[in-house]
């Protein structure tokens, strides 16, 4: 056995050299003698670091001192249901817009605590464009407007932050977060599962302007529902994911070390671009079917011209070192997740892979 390429959609690939500092740390800690697992979240040691992954991501991502940053459970699946419950009071309404299954999954989850309006929807395009902003019916008196800018299923990304004026824009992040530079200013609320570009399952993060906090003062709910009540008490409410949180800290210092936002974002966009390359000059024997402005630089599903080459696509590229591009049971075919952890070599090691796969089968 060995590590290898793992293009999985999360969770997903963590940086090797996260990896092998948490190994080599894994049984003592600093000086904590003992794993930072096994440490009380509320000592000492354990909430200096959780103030020093907070500045650190903090100076990564340029997040102003008004918005708070909450580490969390639950994944962004809780955050579908909590974010309505904390941005919205019980009579009002909030705008959606629809471009695949995590988006409409997000409105799905939230309705029974908020009136969701549907103000744009791309069903019609099967998910493979972006419903033109001039064609969104937003409302200037919505709570908020929620859109997910990376589709991890369908392959579709926003490369653009929308305009919607002055109602608090609410993104799920999830699958594209610290991949390139973040405008943090221009949202009212950001959340992400860990799992894909973070760290490992089980933690959330939720980046929230200060000013929303108040929103569910009046609404009847449990502390451990509301934002302001995680953010009073700097996300150790409960129990936190102590580990997960660690982990995403050696994360974001190695984003640092690989040159920032900036330089990981100029990277991915390079990645991205190899493999749609690769699909394109293929004559249709691989094919993408997102129109080229709105393809996700994070998850690239394709498809062969003969679905029967499946079986064999996966089994080869198995042995050639290649994991996990099977595509997700809604949409079929293959998807290549290439998140932060993924390097340029990966990715040649696959276009390599496919270019020789369709000399053997074409
Ligand atoms: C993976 C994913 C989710 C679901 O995350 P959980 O942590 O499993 O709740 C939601 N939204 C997007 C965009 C995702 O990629």
């Amino acid at each position: 056995m060995s590590r290898t390429w793992n293009f999985a959609a999360g969770p997903a690939a963590i940086p090797e050299p996260v990896l092998r500092q948490a190994q080599a740390e894994l049984l003592e800690w600093r000086d904590a003698r003992a794993s930072v697992m096994e440490i009380s979240h509320r000592g000492r040691a354990f909430t200096a670091l959780a103030a020093e992954i907070e500045a650190d991501l903090r100076a990564l991502a340029g997040i102003p001192a008004h918005y708070r940053i909450l580490f969390l459970q639950g994944g962004a699946t809780l955050q579908f249901a909590l974010l309505a419950m904390n941005l919205a009071r019980p009579d009002q309404h909030a705008d959606y817009v629809l471009t695949g299954h995590w988006s409409e999954k997000a409105a799905r989850e939230a309705r029974p605590y908020v009136d969701v309006r549907i103000a744009a929807d791309a069903r019609e395009s099967g998910y493979t464009a972006l419903p033109s902003r001039a064609d969104w019916r937003l409302h200037s008196d919505a709570a908020y407007v929620h859109y997910t800018p990376n589709e991890t299923i369908h392959g579709i990304e926003f490369h653009d932050v929308p305009e919607v004026d002055a109602v608090p824009l609410v993104a799920d992040f999830s699958s594209s977060i610290l991949s390139e530079p973040l405008p943090v200013p221009r949202f009212g609320m950001i959340y992400a599962g860990a799992q894909k570009n973070i760290g490992p399952a089980g933690l959330t993060l939720v980046i929230v302007r200060e000013d929303l906090l108040q929103r569910a003062e009046k609404r009847p709910m449990a502390g451990i529902l509301r934002y302001a009540e995680h953010a009073a008490h700097e996300s150790m409410l409960n129990t936190p994911n102590t580990f997960g949180w660690y982990l995403a800290g050696l994360t974001f210092k190695w984003i640092a070390l690989q040159g920032g936002l900036a330089a990981i974002g100029e990277r991915n966009a390079r990645k991205a671009d190899s493999l749609y390359d690769a699909i394109d000059g293929s004559g249709g024997f691989y094919t993408n079917p997102v129109q080229a402005a709105a393809r996700s630089r994070m998850n690239v599903p394709f498809f062969l011209h003969d679905p029967a080459l499946e079986p064999a696509f996966l089994r080869e590229s198995e042995q050639a070192g290649l994991l996990a591009l099977k595509g997700h049971r809604a949409l079929g075919g293959l998807r290549a997740s290439l998140y932060n952890a993924m390097p340029q070599e990966g990715v040649d090691a696959l276009v390599a892979f496919m270019r020789d796969f369709q000399q053997r089968h074409g």
